[in-house]
């Protein structure tokens, strides 16, 4: 059974003694939490990814990035690798998010390179997908995201790398405080699941996480994670504050 993923995507908020106080003060609650029903995550900023691998050790949080560079190494200013962040630890990392695609005009080839990179130092990807609210008008919501999975994953044989995590996440519902209803988001979802099953069978296909992303917080977790095909979510503004992030985990652990 897929365990549910709780995963905060930071963004480019918290100074360092602000995301150090987080970990802190989260780390001696989760020891009441269950980590046989819950797989919990967080995406600080690259700059405090090994100070925050180091406060969590020994726990059940786990600490990734947002992004990676699609190179390998050498003369690409400002960027991180794959493989620098495997030396550290990093149990996961974010690609292909909506505000990379938008802000930075990342393909989905892009992305797929950087899948691939993480996939070479066996790092953990949760890989973005999502239509914007544009294309959820003109009906071409299930063109779009197949159009993303191919891009993302021709030529990737998943049945290897089933710790593959899918984030579909409607790019209109992020940080706007409208959330997909649980039934639209899990129209989408089995959607997902049916592509992934009959691009590399069902027991692959059971073994990916998909997990929803946009305004997820405590009031609406539940109902959508209890849907068969959401297996958790990604989740930005209410990952930010102990209460909200810790409630979430809470309900999540019950369900
Ligand atoms: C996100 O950053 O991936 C996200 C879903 O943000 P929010 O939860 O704030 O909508």
């Amino acid at each position: 059974m897929r365990k549910i993923i709780v995963a905060g995507n930071w963004k480019m908020n918290h100074n360092y003694d602000q995301a150090k106080g987080f970990v802190e003060d989260l780390l001696p609650q989760l020891k009441e939490v269950k980590s046989d029903r819950v797989e919990i995550m967080i995406a600080p900023t690259f700059v405090f990814v090994q100070n925050l691998i180091e406060l969590a050790e020994g726990s059940q949080l786990q600490i990734g990035a947002q992004d990676v560079s699609s190179h390998e190494i050498g003369a690409f200013t400002g960027e991180v690798s794959a493989q620098m962040l495997a030396s550290i630890n990093a149990n996961f990392v974010i690609i292909g998010h909506s505000e990379r695609r938008e802000y930075h005009h990342e393909s989905d080839r892009l992305i797929k390179e950087k899948l691939i990179k993480l996939l070479d130092h066996k790092i953990r990807p949760i890989v973005c997908i999502g239509e914007t609210l544009d294309q959820r008008e003109d009906a071409i919501t299930q063109d779009v995201i197949l159009t993303q999975l191919k891009g993302c994953f021709a030529g990737i044989d998943l049945a290897d790398n089933p710790q593959v995590v899918i984030a579909y996440e409607p790019v209109w519902a992020i940080g706007t405080g409208k959330t997909a209803t649980p039934e639209m988001a899990e129209e989408v979802h089995a959607m997902i699941r049916d592509w992934l099953t009959s691009e590399y069978g069902s027991e692959t296909a059971e073994a990916i996480h998909i997990l929803y992303g946009g305004s997820m917080k405590a009031d609406n977790i539940e109902a959508l994670v209890s849907q068969p095909n959401i297996d958790g979510g990604l989740i930005g503004g209410a990952s930010l504050k102990v209460v909200s992030y810790l409630e979430m985990i809470k309900i999540a652990s019950k369900i």
